[in-house]
């Protein structure tokens, strides 16, 4: 059987949701698990509704939350007839199901609320996509992937009960030639406690489907070709990669590239599963191939992180910067889980790059400052260049101000102005 992953962007309307439904269409022998993320920008919208509710605005977030039931029953009209109504019953219950909690008061974290609130995106997108397959015979079984999907209960960045998922998902899914519909992204607690994976998570619920149920394979469909060697965004001239290792990729997101959800590896290198990100309006296209084995010849590859912030520390009184402030410094890293894009350190000073997270930023600044002297420079990128050259490395860096720089044979990272 195969793993297939939908993410937003190939479910923001009706003639995508009807391409999704030719594709699985050209698979109609083999068993599918079909994993399916909130349609387009559902979940950004989802978002301000919950942060409507929990700065006590009812009748805002009332508002938002209309707009997003109103959209999934327009869709949901234009695909489908004879099954219309039982959709709309199913969608009606995941609508009161937010409702009723819109109509309290927030008394718990903030990030309790946003899990509640924001799962219902992917139990939309499945629920219509799943009545419009058997609205067109293709028989599918839609599951609550809450169900299954063990977690603890760290709200928004929940981790998964591996055992308890691995039984669940596997007394429920037989292998004979069926097609499963579930939601990517969600999870839910041992009391049922709705919980979401971290925002772009769907590539994780996929590669977790894939591992326990032993795929042939799992496939992302997305709206690019494959995986560029930079943003076509920010390089027009950006290459297609056609192949790639585990350990590249896990490398290349690790440096912040957007490729894919960088949990999403790991339960597919554990069983040497291999993964396509494949282009869902061209299946003709080859896209990129994810495995085992070290690709011959990789091209350059160029990640680029805006919003950065550079902490120069200073020990206060000419100390060396030993094991004991660096020990504490981790320790904060972690209170505060905040990660370190880039280390650099001398005999008295440490030098720090970071995403710019103003609120973390500002507790971390407070929280070292009895440790060193913190001076902290803000509005800073840090260009990475996988299998770099000096030329690429030279053109790259025209214009621009050198702030710290480190190398590795493989790896070049710079932080510049
Ligand atoms: N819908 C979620 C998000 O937008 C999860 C995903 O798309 O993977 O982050
Ligand atoms: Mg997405």
């Amino acid at each position: 059987m195969k793993v297939f992953k939908f993410g937003g962007a190939s479910v923001n309307n009706v003639e995508k949701i009807k391409n999704l439904t030719s594709i699985v269409k050209e698979y109609d022998n083999t068993p599918l698990v079909i994993i399916i993320s909130a349609m387009g920008k559902t979940t950004n919208a989802l978002e301000k509704v919950a942060e409507a509710f929990y700065a006590n605005k009812k009748e805002e977030a009332l508002q938002l939350f209309d707009a997003v039931k109103k959209q999934h029953i327009t869709t949901a009209k234009y695909l489908l007839v004879t099954h219309f109504n039982s959709c709309l019953l199913q969608l009606t219950d995941f609508f009161t199901e937010v409702e009723w909690l819109l109509h309290d008061k927030p008394v718990r974290h903030y990030d309790y609320y946003y899990d509640q609130i924001v799962c219902s995106g992917e139990l939309m997108s499945t629920c219509i996509i799943s009545h419009y397959l058997n609205e067109i015979k293709i028989n599918n079984d839609w599951l609550d992937v809450r169900d299954f999907l063990r977690t603890d209960n760290n709200f928004r960045d929940a981790n998964i009960d591996w055992n308890e998922t691995s039984n669940k998902i596997q007394s429920r899914i037989n292998l004979s030639s069926k097609i499963y519909i579930t939601q990517g992204f969600i999870g839910a607690t041992d009391d049922n406690e709705s919980t979401t994976l971290g925002r772009e998570g769907s590539d994780y619920t996929a590669a977790i489907f894939a591992n326990i149920l032993n795929a042939e394979s799992l496939t992302i469909w997305k709206d690019v070709e494959g995986i560029m060697n930079a943003d076509p965004k920010q390089f027009p001239e950006a290459t297609l990669i056609s192949e790639l290792s585990y350990d590249e990729v896990i490398e290349m997101s690790y440096y912040g590239a957007q490729v894919i959800h960088p949990k999403t590896i790991k339960p597919l290198q554990n069983k040497g599963i291999p993964l396509h990100v494949k282009c869902f309006s061209d299946i003709f296209l080859p896209g990129t191939f994810i495995h085992k084995k070290n690709a011959k010849q990789l091209p350059y590859i160029i990640v680029i992180k805006k919003e950065q912030v550079l902490f120069h520390l200073t020990s206060h009184d000419f100390s060396f910067v030993g094991e004991q402030p660096m020990s504490r410094l981790y320790e904060l890293f972690a209170q505060l889980n905040i990660k370190p894009n880039l280390i650099q350190t001398g005999a008295i000073n440490v030098q720090i790059c970071f995403d710019d997270n103003p609120g973390k930023i500002e507790q971390l600044a407070i929280a070292a400052s009895n440790i060193f002297d913190v001076q902290i420079e803000k509005g800073l990128q840090l260009l990475t260049i996988r299998h770099y050259t000096d030329s690429i490395l030279y053109e790259l860096m025209i214009g621009k101000e050198m702030v710290l720089q480190q190398q590795t044979k493989e790896t070049v990272q710079i932080l510049f102005r």
